[in-house]
Parts: C-alpha cells; sequence; structure tokens
C-alpha cells in the first residue's frame, strides 16, 4: 500500500544528510493552518528507476545532553522499526572506526537489508582504500561521493532491489485500516491496549513482508474487522527515540498515510497544544476520516458544563476539523471504549460513501435556489452540473461557467448544504470546481 521507506544511519559527520538530500525530492512539510509555524521536515519522497519511496530524516533526533552515542543508539532503533532498506553511511576518509564498528553491530541483530556506503571517495584512486569495509560484515562496501554526486546510481540500484515484493503484500480483504495518533503520553498505548486486551476481541498481528509485525488485525465480539496500523511501536515500549517530539510527529504522519480512519488523541487533563494541531492539520490534507477522541476523561473535575465546554473548545481550536465526531474516554476505566468500533465503522462508512448525480444535483441546485450564485461585475456564476468523481475522501466536481466567479464562501455554502443532504460525519470532503468548455 504504502511505498518502501530508506533510512540512512551512521556516526556523525560521515556524510548522511549530504547523501539524504542528494537521493530526495522536496521534502514534505507539516501542513499546519497558521503562518508563521516553524515547519518540520522529516519525510521526503524519492525515486530512482521506477521505483518510488520514502525517506525518513533519521538526523537530529534531539535528546538533549545525551552523549552521541545515545543518538546513533536512537537514529539506529528508529530505522529497524520503520525502514524496509538501511543505509549504512561510513566514511573513505577516515576510514573504518570504532564508532562505524558500533553502528554495525546494532545492525546485526536486524533480518533487514542493509547496504553499506563509503562517503567522501571523491576520486577513482581512493575506491582501493574501501576494501577494508568487508570488515564490518555487512557485504559488498559501495564507494560514493554524496557532495561530488558519484557512486549513488549503484547504491541506489543495491537498495531498490532489496525493496519488499509487492506481489508478497499482505491484502486487506475487507477490514477497516485505522491509526489512532497524537502526541507522546496522551494515552494511545493505553487505548491500544485497552481495545486489544478485551476479552471477547480476538488479536492476530500481521506479519509483514520484511517489516516485523507493526499492523495488528483484530475481530470484535459482533464479527468486525479492524486492522490497526502501526501498533507494534506503541505494544512494546522503552525505546529512547520514542517521546522525542520530532519522531512521535513522524510516526503519526505514516500512520496517516498507512490508514483510511485516523483516531486523534487528545489529553483531557493536559489540553490542547500547538504540535495537535500540526498532526490533525495533515490528516485533514490527506483526507483521511477522522475521529477525535478526547482521553483521560476519567481524571478531570466534572460538572454538567464540562462536556461542551471541552467540545467547544475543540470545535474553536480544530475549526478545518467540524465534520469529525468527538468521543470522550478513559483508557483507564474503560468508559465508552466500547463506542469506538462501531464510530470507527461509521465514519468508514462516510469516507466511502457515494451519491448519485441526479440526488446530488438535485441538493445542489434547490441550494442555488435559497442562496443565488454570486456576480462579479455583473457577470453571474452559473453552476451547470455536479458530480462525484471520487470516495476516500468523496470528491466532487461542479462544472461552472467561469472558475473566477466562485468565491470561497460560496464554495463553503456549497459544501454546508451536501453535508446537510447526506451524512459525512467524519469524512473531510472535496469541491472541486471547472469551467465547462
Ligand atoms: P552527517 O553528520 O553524517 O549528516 O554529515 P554531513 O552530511 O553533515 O557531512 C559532514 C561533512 O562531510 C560536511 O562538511 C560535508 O560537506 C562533508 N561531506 C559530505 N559528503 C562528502 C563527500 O562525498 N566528500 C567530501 N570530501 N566531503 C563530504
Ligand atoms: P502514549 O505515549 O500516548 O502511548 O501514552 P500512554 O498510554 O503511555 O499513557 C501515558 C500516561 O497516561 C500513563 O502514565 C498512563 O497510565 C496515563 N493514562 C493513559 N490513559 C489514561 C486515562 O484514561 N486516565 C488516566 N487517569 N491516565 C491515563
Amino acid at each position: 500500500m504504502a511505498a518502501p521507506v530508506v533510512a540512512i544511519v551512521g556516526r556523525p559527520n560521515v556524510g548522511k544528510s549530504t547523501i539524504f538530500n542528494r537521493m530526495a525530492g522536496e521534502r514534505i512539510a507539516i501542513v499546519e493552518d497558521q503562518p508563521g509555524v516553524t515547519r518540520d521536515r522529516l519525510y521526503a519522497p524519492a525515486e530512482w528507476l521506477n521505483y518510488e519511496f520514502r525517506m525518513i530524516d533519521t538526523g537530529g533526533i534531539e535528546l538533549g545532553d545525551e552523549p552521541f552515542l545515545a543518538e546513533i543508539r536512537a537514529q539506529v532503533e528508529l530505522a529497524l522499526d520503520e525502514a524496509d532498506v538501511i543505509v549504512m553511511v561510513t566514511s573513505g576518509r577516515e576510514g573504518v572506526t570504532s564508532a562505524d564498528e558500533v553502528v554495525a553491530k546494532m545492525l546485526y541483530k536486524t533480518d533487514k537489508p542493509v547496504v553499506l556506503a563509503v562517503n567522501k571517495v571523491d576520486n577513482p584512486e581512493m575506491r582501493q582504500d574501501i576494501y577494508d569495509f568487508y570488515s564490518l560484515g555487512l557485504g559488498e562496501p559501495y564507494p560514493v561521493s554524496g557532495s561530488h554526486g558519484l557512486g549513488l546510481g549503484d547504491l541506489l540500484d543495491e537498495v531498490v532491489k532489496n525493496f519488499p515484493d509487492e506481489a508478497a503484500e499482505q491484502e486487506d480483504d475487507g477490514a477497516i485500516r485505522f491509526s489512532i495518533i497524537g502526541r507522546p503520553n496522551v494515552g494511545k498505548s493505553s487505548i491500544v491496549n485497552a481495545i486489544l486486551g478485551e476479552e471477547r476481541v480476538i488479536v492476530s498481528d500481521i506479519e509483514g513482508t520484511t517489516r516485523d509485525a507493526i499492523d495488528t488485525r483484530f475481530v470484535t465480539p459482533e464479527g468486525d474487522e479492524f486492522i490497526m496500523v502501526d501498533t507494534a511501536g506503541m505494544r512494546k515500549r522503552g525505546k529512547v527515540y520514542e517521546n522525542t517530539e520530532k519522531y512521535s510527529v513522524m510516526r503519526a504522519l505514516k500512520a496517516i498515510d498507512d490508514s483510511n480512519v485516523v483516531l486523534m488523541v487528545l489529553d483531557a487533563e493536559a489540553g490542547i497544544r500547538e504540535q495537535d494541531k500540526h498532526v490533525a492539520g495533515f490528516a485533514h490534507e490527506a483526507g483521511r476520516a477522522m475521529i477525535i477522541v478526547v482521553n483521560k476523561w476519567d481524571a478531570i473535575e466534572k460538572d454538567d458544563h464540562t462536556m461542551k465546554d471541552f467540545e467547544n473548545l475543540i470545535r474553536a481550536e480544530f475549526k478545518f476539523l467540524d465534520y469529525a465526531p468527538i468521543v470522550f474516554v478513559s483508557a483507564k476505566t474503560g468508559q465508552r471504549l466500547d463506542r469506538l468500533p462501531q464510530m470507527i465503522m461509521d465514519v468508514d462508512a462516510n469516507h466511502r460513501k457515494r451519491i448519485s448525480s441526479s440526488t446530488l444535483n438535485d441538493v445542489i441546485m434547490d441550494a442555488i435556489a435559497v442562496n443565488p450564485t454570486p456576480t462579479d461585475n455583473g457577470r453571474r456564476l452559473r453552476v451547470y452540473y455536479a458530480t462525484q468523481v471520487a470516495v476516500q475522501p468523496p470528491t466532487f466536481v461542479i462544472f461552472v461557467n467561469d472558475v473566477e466567479l466562485m468565491h470561497f464562501s460560496y464554495e463553503r455554502f456549497l459544501e454546508n448544504k451536501i453535508r446537510e443532504a447526506f451524512d459525512f460525519t467524519g469524512t473531510p470532503i472535496k469541491l472541486i470546481v471547472r469551467a465547462r468548455k
């Protein structure tokens, strides 16, 4: 389903970022709805030959004052968890160092393919010296020069050769794929464990091809099947990098990519933070169905306004998510967790909903009758016809006389009318305005 992931690891200063930047296309920025917010860049789409893949930027996991060994460890753990192919970078200028040996040793325990690059081999004479690198026990060393762009083709040939076989990928057979995202400590693992720990829920891990079992398939007592995306990391805990903000954002982005329905968890005790908005914005832009889950509802003092007040706060802070239903739960007491499967099925059904053109056009024409189309310099917007062109998310094309005449506010009005007429709870919908020739 998702493109393979490549991670670059190695001790500091060998040229990882230089190689990353050479291989990567433009990096994906986190979408935010406010200008001026720093854009974290974590993933980069890349391609080689006919292969599309994604590169994780494992650099810059910030661990404060931790020594660089801890930083390398975090980087390697991340690569081991997330990547399909790992590129270990060393430097031909310095030769094999003890830090290289430490990195190599961490990589021995994985059965994921590791490709060894010897960087800073800027001229052909230096190629003699790379044989020492066989001693790292990671197979053939590939000489490259990140700064001169040499040897990267051969390296990439080897990388793509090791991508998992698409044919071997697991079929989803109707199970709903969803993910649970949110900042560290909001209670994601607790929710996962509460759902999967329920006695009558039947759990089976999905064995990936080269990945560890990352997703979890389960069946509810009602017989409904779900695949919880990227659960492995939440079930076995205690990795160094897990609670870094950068990592948690990255994990969320990947989980969003891989799922149809996203459960965004907020912490009732801690309130709403900037990072919550970044990630929610990305899920919205990606067109995923979404449920907002407010956890730790047991932990706060409540009166009869508390729930409504919290809901108002969420609506004000996440204006673009006005379609997402909100549920207040406690992973600790289990309160309302039993509602989640049905909610996931409902928003998933809305996300896949198809509206016939005739019904859709009735709704649009009725809307126009109530609120006539805008005019500009005496010219009036004419809406000829609307039709649904896609699902997940539902996407509608509206044919008009002149695209310029369609104002944002009128588009919004039409979207609201569509939402009033059909239940699209939990899913974004897209309107595309086209001029009819
Ligand atoms: P990182 O810490 O592993 O990400 O390393 P960087 O990509 O930041 O590079 C460290 C230093 O090595 C920088 O000064 C780069 O300019 C330099 N460098 C990177 N690639 C090459 C190369 O192929 N040849 C030479 N001579 N220097 C390089
Ligand atoms: P994650 O980092 O999002 O996976 O969060 P965890 O599941 O590890 O939970 C973080 C902390 O919040 C732990 O100390 C949990 O015991 C606590 N916690 C999780 N859910 C609840 C809840 O519903 N109520 C209360 N009171 N504490 C919770």
